[in-house]
């Protein structure tokens, strides 16, 4: 999950890295009132979570409040590469004397953390890398040393950065491990005329699968998804997308439910979702599940193709007709059961004997008839 430069920015303030002082509003109003309580001058910025927004009109220097509201009024509701914005952050302008680049991000292939620095830092970076990549340092971090003031040292001098920096990068280590972040990085980190050093702009990934441990981010997880269904799953720890057509689909094993939405599609109808209830088909996962598939008014069909391992599938012929108590079922449900304890499921959906629910004993016959069920209830 990315954070947005406001919550990297506090973030980082809350850690001991020097960031201007800024508010956040979505009413280009308040963004007045809010310049003044800055000094009047301000950087008006847009807070979108994507890159590139100073080139894109969406960072822009306001000289007193009243060009503050204007230019917020401007910025708002703007589309920055398919992002519109819906908040802007007002931040105290510095004078730049030089931008840097630094980052630490978790590099996968080398098994560590690699920090990325750059003495030409700033709008122009992707570029400076592409071009002369001896200006960005790359320099490999044992996470089990860290970055200590050493390190930091050792980072700043192979990037050309000045010593004063080395506190901020300490710094910036400590946001990455305790706050469970897999990217953290500071584009551009300045030097200012008056020689401080502050973050001007941040980003921050953190790790979902500490998601438990950084709940108060959790609203703005949820802002993530755009569409109102995929909130919903999400918010029920669903690994759920919408799709446009009118089968519903739901698999145990992503690479389960991504052959099925082929099957799908090559029987003539199109997937209206992928929903993967991975390894533990509960109850109230299929409850859940199928709630939410069936808030789809596009769904005709529901597809539900589970191949019993761990989960056997006897538990999921009970996670179904459990789920059938608390689920008003108005669509046909097609399910094909097979691998482990598929017999006896099937045999419980078979006494259960809902009049919506129909069983088939291979994926494409499954396939076929949801797809039929689906294109039947909604001639073309
Ligand atoms: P992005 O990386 O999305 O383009 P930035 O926040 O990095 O957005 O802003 C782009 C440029 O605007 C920065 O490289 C910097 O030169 C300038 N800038 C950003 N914030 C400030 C500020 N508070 N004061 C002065 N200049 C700023
Ligand atoms: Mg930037």
């Amino acid at each position: 999950m990315d954070l947005y430069e406001h919550q990297a920015r506090d973030l980082f303030a809350e850690h001991g890295i020097p960031v201007p002082r800024a508010e956040v509003t979505e009413s280009a109003k308040e963004a007045r009132e809010f310049a003044r309580r800055l000094g009047g001058r301000v950087v008006v910025k847009a807070q979108v979570k994507t890159g590139g927004r100073g080139k894109a009109g969406g960072v822009k220097l306001a000289a007193d409040p009243a060009a503050a509201e204007l230019t917020a009024r401007q910025i708002l509701g703007m589309d920055i590469k398919g992002h519109t914005v819906r908040r802007v952050m007002l931040a105290q302008p510095v004078d730049i004397e030089a931008e840097f680049y630094v980052s630490y991000v978790l590099d996968r292939a080398a098994g560590t953390f690699l920090a990325i620095a750059s003495a030409e830092g700033g709008m122009d970076i992707e570029e400076v890398a592409a071009t002369r990549p001896e200006a960005v340092a790359r320099i490999p971090v044992d996470p089990a040393v860290g970055v200590t003031s050493a390190v930091a040292a050792r980072i700043a001098e192979a990037a050309g950065l000045p010593p004063q920096t080395v506190d901020v990068l300490v710094r910036l280590w400590d946001v990455l491990t305790r706050e469970d972040a897999l990217l953290v990085e500071v584009n551009p980190l300045v030097r200012t005329a008056q020689g401080h050093i502050l973050a001007l702009d941040g980003k921050v990934t953190l790790d979902d699968n500490a998601r438990f441990r950084n709940a108060r981010w959790g609203e703005n997880a949820e802002s993530e998804h755009d569409e109102p269904l995929e909130a919903q799953a999400a918010a029920k720890g669903l690994n759920y997308v919408k799709l446009d057509g009118e089968v519903g689909i739901i698999g145990n094993g992503a690479g389960l439910v991504m052959s099925t939405l082929d099957v799908v599609a090559g029987c003539g109808a199109k997937p209206a979702n992928f929903l993967d209830i991975g390894g533990g088909a509960s109850a109230q996962i299929m409850a859940d599940g199928l709630d939410v598939i069936l808030s789809d008014p596009a769904v005709k069909s529901v597809f539900v193709n589970v191949f019993g391992g761990i989960t056997a599938c006897d538990a999921v012929a009970d996670g179904i007709v459990q789920a059938l108590e608390h689920v008003q079922l108005t669509k046909p449900l097609v399910v094909r059961l097979d691998g482990n304890n598929a017999a006896r499921g099937r045999a419980i959906l078979e006494e259960r004997a809902h009049p919506l629910v129909e069983q088939a004993t291979t994926m494409d016959g499954a396939a076929r008839q949801a797809a039929e069920l689906a294109l039947v209830s909604n001639p073309l």
